[in-house]
């Protein structure tokens, strides 16, 4: 195990560490993406990019509007990985943005309540049959 300072490496978005150039082939290294996480499946990769790019937004004091909006964009993610970091995150920058969030909240839930009671109407028209 060597321990030389100042060593090159490259960046990999998908495991989000620098590593040594022979660890990436020619394709990944212009991606970004190492040979290891090179073998993962494209979603897997695309999966492990939004997760470090939600955590890389630990730290931070206040969520500039760009970063919410990418947030909120990941809770719509076809990911449950990516869903759930999305919302662990905003609740983690939630005090500073409490009233606005209340009041969408708010106006969601009540959207959503006449939404079920026109679908339950339709299925029991559907049941009738039986
Ligand atoms: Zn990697």
């Amino acid at each position: 195990m060597g321990k030389k300072k100042g060593y090159r490496g490259h960046y990999c978005k998908v495991c989000a560490s620098i590593l040594p150039n022979e660890e990436f082939s020619g394709k990944g290294h212009a991606r970004h993406i190492c040979k290891e996480c090179w073998k993962l499946s494209k979603d897997e990769q695309t999966e492990n990019i939004a997760l470090n790019r939600i955590y890389d937004l630990y730290g931070y004091s206040n969520l500039s509007k760009n970063n919410k909006r990418m947030l909120e964009s990941y809770l719509k993610d076809d990911s449950q990985r990516i869903r759930e970091a999305a919302e662990e995150m905003l609740k983690s920058f939630q005090n500073d943005f409490q009233c606005e969030e209340q009041m969408e909240l708010e106006d969601d839930d009540y959207q959503l309540g006449e939404w079920e009671e026109a679908e339950s109407e339709e299925m029991q028209d559907e049941d009738f049959p039986f």
